[in-house]
């Protein structure tokens, strides 16, 4: 029986027996027993799922993990130490060293820098597109060492809107799969994989956790990738893996469990980034009310973005809820529910007046975090991007002034109050 999104929130992935814990237990332990050397060895030859060490695989991982599967409609899903790590081995466990990418030039800072910057060093090259990049542009970018396209469903912090459509038709024209973090839309506002992505990675530390209490990541495969038709793009998952007892994983797998099957027998198993079972509890905690937050998430941003948008004080708003939003058509499209309830805004008294509104705010703290249940905001032009002149600032498109707002559960009334008399302030 398939169940609706609101329900896979509250009780996916885990379905006690007789007697058994009602809520998800955590499992913290390092090793698993068993009664003979072959029943472990069955394991290490994949021959038989099971247990046998956390850097691999643990139990509560997997229940949230395959919640996070149910609610993306992907087939297959693990959990990892961080977002940083999931888009890291999602892209690693395509890619090697002489291969190339695809990707959305609109991406989280972080993940910028992991693909331009140490993934160069590892001889994995990047071409970066703008997200607006038309089909042509698209096609110009791909060479035949392309192994992925990547991309964000919703920017962090550009608040840009993939048209994801495309762009897995541009990577599927060139037999490769689309990649796309979707940590701010989460499964409640998209799933990527119904619009043709392959892959989809979390952050789980923002609304998923939804709380700021575990850092985390997460990535699922749809399982529609056929990568045995492009077999000689991928020999990682369609010849034999001699560091894994001559396994083919895309034959002894399917294309439901060949990626992440991969994923966790080569790349966790040699870099070890595993999600503490803890915080895996942590998670699922949030999970639990995703849905039910979301939906406050967003209407608490798009209410805040309505008041700012007519502020005397306030030079633009970005968020693509707004109807003069540049990206209001295709958050219709693919946010039909709302995008998130982070809102960028630039205030007309540039970095000045961004400092004596944000210290006279006092509800929403400054904080590098997005996407919890406090509302909090930043201004990139005095933090993470104060090593940047004002032009430099507004050559990257972030004017001095510009301030990042998460929007949290608050009342939205009162977060407009506390905005007003900010405001006033300047
Ligand atoms: C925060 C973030 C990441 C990195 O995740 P961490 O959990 O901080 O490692 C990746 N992608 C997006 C869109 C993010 O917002």
């Amino acid at each position: 029986m398939s169940y609706r999104p609101e329900t896979i929130c509250v009780q996916g992935g885990y379905t006690p027996g007789n007697g058994e814990p009602r809520q998800i237990p955590i499992i913290q332990s390092t090793t698993f027993k068993y009664a003979t050397s072959e029943d472990m060895g069955k394991l290490f030859d994949l021959e038989a799922s099971g247990y046998f060490y956390t850097r691999l695989q643990n139990p509560t991982n997997d229940y949230v993990a395959a919640k996070i599967a149910a609610l993306e409609g992907g087939t297959a899903a693990m959990l990892t130490s961080s977002g940083q790590a999931a888009n890291f081995f999602a892209l690693f466990n395509l890619a090697n060293c002489g291969d190339h990418i695809v990707c959305s030039s609109s991406i989280y800072g972080g993940t910028f820098n992991l693909i331009a910057v140490t993934m160069a060093k590892m001889g994995i090259e990047t071409t970066f597109v703008s997200p607006d990049a038309t089909e042509e542009e698209l096609h110009a970018a791909f060479r035949p060492n392309t192994k992925a396209v990547f991309g964000e469903t919703i920017a962090n912090p550009a608040l840009t809107v993939l048209d994801i459509e495309l762009f897995a038709k541009a990577a599927h024209d060139h037999g490769v799969p689309l990649i796309v973090d979707n940590t701010f839309a989460t499964p409640v506002g998209c799933h990527p994989f119904e619009w043709g992505a392959d892959i989809v990675t979390h952050s789980t530390t923002k609304y998923m956790d939804g709380h700021g209490v575990a850092v985390g990541g997460a990535i699922v495969d749809a399982g529609k990738f056929d990568w045995m038709a492009y077999a000689d793009k991928f020999p990682g998952l369609c010849t034999p893996d001699e560091s894994y007892h001559g396994i083919t994983y895309a034959e002894k797998f399917g294309k439901e469990g060949a990626f992440i099957t991969k994923c966790t027998a080569q790349l966790m198993r040699d870099f070890g980034s595993i999600q503490s079972p803890q915080n895996a509890f942590y998670l699922n905690l949030g999970l639990e009310s995703l849905h039910v937050r979301m939906a406050r998430h967003c209407e608490n941003g798009q209410a805040v973005a309505e008041f700012l948008s007519t502020h005397p004080k306030v030079a633009g708003v970005r968020y693509c809820g707004l109807p003069g939003d540049p990206y209001y058509a295709l958050a219709q499209k693919y946010l039909p529910k709302g995008s998130c309830g982070v809102v960028s805004f630039e205030l007309k008294g540039g970095r000045e007046a961004a400092g004596i509104f944000m210290r006279n705010l006092k509800l929403a703290a400054i904080e590098t975090h997005v996407a919890d249940a406090r509302t909090c905001c930043l201004n990139p032009a005095s933090s993470t991007h104060r090593q940047l002149t004002d032009e430099q600032l507004a050559a990257a498109g972030i004017p001095a002034g510009l301030v990042r707002l998460s929007c949290g559960l608050e009342s939205k009334e009162d977060l407009i109050d506390d905005l007003r008399q900010a405001l006033e302030a300047i």
